[in-house]
């Protein structure tokens, strides 16, 4: 029998206007006649909307309304200071708050309800009420770390959720972070926890500045409680599906046996996929239906079927959504797909992937001490 996705969306978060510039800088230096919108606009999820709404996976999905989260809420996860300065941002009408992150009068109406949508979405599964729940938000916040804003991100939805999780009863949650971009943000929030195993599959970049201090590699593993339980995937620029599957069955799937949760999350981002601005990976939707469907197994055998799916990035306004479908259907148990690629088209060599996801491993073995 297929399942049901329980969709958690609320128009406000369309609010947030991050306005137009050369790409996302927010600065027409004068050079060009056509302005792009920022890659993180409202348009982009409008289309991963509009195609729950009406393509093949409309059937399985239900959709609730989100709400706004409580400033109780949010200091679950982030600082009173921080949380302070970014109200106050909003009542003098808005700033830069680090490169390419912009709030303004919207943005934190949206934030908030970005926050509120996906612990929405989480109290539906703790309440027993579904299994699979999708919290479809904007502003993204992987990169939200306790104190700062960073990469398009003000507030950490899916980490909010997930202490919402860990009070409620649940002893322990993965996140496993699919966006093509290292969930720092979730990674210092948890850093410190054995509670919380943070897995992020990213391309190599490095940090990126003083708002992301992180640099995403294989040795940063946590620390005090929490050693061990902070896995960082980087994969080489050009993995794609089958390079993504090796490193899900190679390193993703041992660590959640092994780990054992009671809880799952999965942090989508869509610019893992082949034709994204801001990513170097070339992920298709055969890829994110198979990464979905080995998420939906773990969840089947460890957490009685129970996952949370959190939104982040994904910026080319067609394929995104057509690889949130893709990503959804991976949890349906169907035969075959509901809905064919209509653009993919590239080649894979995963012979590198392989290589660095071998030595990921052995790193792993040797460093880390639930996993020897
Ligand atoms: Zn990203």
């Amino acid at each position: 029998m297929a399942g049901r996705i329980d969709v958690f969306w609320h128009e406000g978060m369309l609010k947030h206007d991050t306005g137009t510039g050369a790409f996302d800088t927010g600065i027409d230096p004068g050079f060009l006649d056509v302005l792009e919108k920022h890659p993180e606009n409202a348009d982009r999820v409008r289309n991963m909307l509009s195609i729950l709404r009406r393509a093949p996976i409309s059937a399985y999905v239900s959709f609730h309304s989100g709400r706004p989260a409580l400033i109780s809420e949010l200091l679950t996860f982030h600082s009173q200071e921080y949380i302070n300065e970014l109200v106050e941002a909003d009542r003098k009408g808005g700033k830069v708050v680090c490169p390419g992150t912009f709030l303004n009068p919207g943005s934190w109406e949206a934030a908030l309800l970005a926050a509120g949508t996906a612990l929405s979405a989480m109290k539906h599964i703790l309440d027993g009420n579904g299994k699979v729940s999708y919290a479809l938000v904007r502003p993204p916040g992987h990169h939200a770390q306790p104190t700062q804003a960073d990469g398009y991100c003000f507030l950490n939805n899916a980490g909010v959720a997930v202490q919402l999780a860990l009070s409620s009863g649940c002893q322990k949650a993965v996140v496993i972070d699919i966006d093509v971009h290292y969930g720092n943000g979730t990674a210092e929030g948890f850093y410190g926890s054995s509670k919380v195993l943070t897995i992020s599959l990213h391309m190599n970049h490095g940090s990126w500045g003083p708002s992301h201090p992180q640099n995403g590699t294989v040795d940063e593993l946590g620390e005090g409680e929490g050693f061990g339980y902070n896995l960082n995937i980087p994969l080489p620029n050009g993995t794609g599906d089958r390079g993504y599957e090796y490193a899900m069955t190679e390193l993703v799937v041992p660590a959640v046996e092994r780990f054992g949760p009671d809880m799952i999350v999965l942090v989508i981002g869509q610019d893992s996929s082949a034709f994204d601005p801001n990513g170097r990976q070339c992920l298709t939707m055969e890829g994110y239906r198979k990464i979905s469907r080995i998420i939906h197994g773990l969840a089947k055998k460890h957490s009685g079927g129970r996952v949370l799916i959190v939104q982040e990035g994904g910026y080319q306004v067609t394929y995104s959504a057509y690889c949130l479908h893709a990503t959804l259907e991976g949890f349906l148990d169907l035969p075959k797909a509901l809905l064919d690629d209509p653009i993919a088209y590239y080649l894979e060599d995963e012979a590198f992937t392989v290589k660095v996801v071998e030595s990921i491993k052995q790193y792993h073995q040797e460093k880390i001490p639930f996993l020897k």
